[in-house]
């Protein structure tokens, strides 16, 4: 393995994308209106256009007199994210998004539909900072921040999709939310805030999705899980752990190399104290690498009097790696180690393995078609 670079600012040459209704606040968005000689009250209805009827386009809005909607979609709705192309699998209930932004950076997304729910997952940047060496994005490094809105923008073409029945089943809501696509979630804080409250803000200001529908992965940058704690939100909070030791650790998320696992789990008991909710630990597990019998026993004792819960992945291999998914009797033995501990433990779903949309594969398409 290389040296880790750990990369907290973006690189600065890059064009911002065009400015967004979904950017602001609604005060904001207000004042934006009345700054292109709208009254006020037409943010209103952009908002209930969009976060309601996810309609993007000013051109159908019957409600509009024409002047005004050439105006917003030139000031206020920039188109912001093209799809290049849809794949799907599990019968077409799993369906990954690849979109092209202004500056013709790719991002993807991953709509999945449950019996009783359908989830988006969302990426936060192009590609990550972060270099996870099993992780397909961390090996991209990053490209850039995606603004609030082109994160929103993947909700809302997720929430359509599912209102306009595109999945099979027919109509259905969108129900949950989980940033756990391309990116570090916490490396791009306010945009990643703003996405929330995006998410969170009933309509017609927001998409009106309660916050215990949201789960927030992150490597465990600790200052920013402080000052998440500080919001008092009760979105779900999810820590990739990976391993319980600070040795192994080091290398599998090289961002510990910074903060270490007592700290990074003390800033996780402090977000769970504040809001009362369980946090969960991400733990993918890798073939003789972290799945032995005595670190399923050092996170058993590390986690049995903590409100958290573990959501072990089987490692989805990235292109060229060394490492593997545990053996099926490892893994079971995993979890019922900590069982032995009292802690609660799920192993999670492989949905969307063969569209590389799985856990950490969402950046193998894009590099290979980068330009
Ligand atoms: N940067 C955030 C979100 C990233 S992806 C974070 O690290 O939490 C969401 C989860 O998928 C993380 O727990 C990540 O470690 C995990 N993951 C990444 N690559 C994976 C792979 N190849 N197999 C299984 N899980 C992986």
């Amino acid at each position: 393995m290389s040296e880790p670079t750990l990369v907290f600012e973006e690189p600065k040459q890059r064009k911002k994308p065009p400015s967004h209704f979904a950017d602001f606040t609604p005060e904001e968005r207000r004042a934006k209106v009345e700054e292109l000689g709208l009254p006020g009250y037409r943010a209103n209805q952009i908002s209930t256009h969009y976060f309601t009827h996810y309609d993007d386009d000013p051109e159908s809005w019957s409600d509009f007199p024409a002047a005004a909607r050439t105006l917003v979609r030139e000031n206020l709705l920039p188109p912001l994210i093209t799809l290049v192309r849809s794949i799907t699998c599990d019968e077409g209930m799993t369906r990954k998004d690849l979109w092209r932004l202004h500056d013709g950076v790719l991002v993807e997304s991953v709509l999945m539909r449950y019996p009783e729910r359908t989830t988006v997952c969302i990426s936060s940047q192009a590609g990550c900072g972060m270099n996870c060496p099993f992780c397909a994005t961390g090996q991209a490094g990053l490209t850039r921040n995606l603004s609030a809105a082109e994160i929103t923008a993947q909700i809302v073409a997720a929430a359509r999709a599912c209102d306009r029945g595109e999945l099979p089943g027919g109509p259905t809501r969108l129900s949950n939310i989980v940033f756990m696509g391309m990116g570090e979630p916490l490396a791009n804080y306010n945009a990643v805030l703003r996405t929330v409250r995006n998410i969170i803000t009933p309509q017609p200001d927001g998409l009106g999705i309660g916050a215990r529908s949201v789960t927030l992965s992150t490597v465990g940058l600790v200052p920013a899980i402080e000052k998440l704690t500080e919001e008092n939100l009760q979105i779900k909070l999810a820590i990739s752990l990976h391993t319980p030791d600070d040795e192994l650790r080091d290398s599998l998320v090289p961002i510990n190399l910074r903060w270490k696992i007592k700290e990074v789990l003390a800033a996780a008991d402090g977000y769970a104290d504040k809001t009362g909710r369980r946090y969960s630990i991400e733990y993918a597990l890798i073939r003789d690498i972290n799945d032995q019998k005595w670190r399923a026993d050092l996170l058993g004792r590390l986690l049995k009097n903590r409100n958290a819960h573990v959501n072990l992945i089987p490692l989805n291999p990235t292109p060229g790696s060394k490492w593997t998914a545990s053996r099926k009797e490892d893994e079971r033995a995993f979890v019922e180690t900590l069982e032995n501990y009292g802690v609660p433990v799920t192993v999670r779903d492989t949905r969307g393995r063969e569209i590389e949309g799985a856990c950490g594969q969402l950046a193998a398409l894009e590099i290979s078609s980068r330009p």
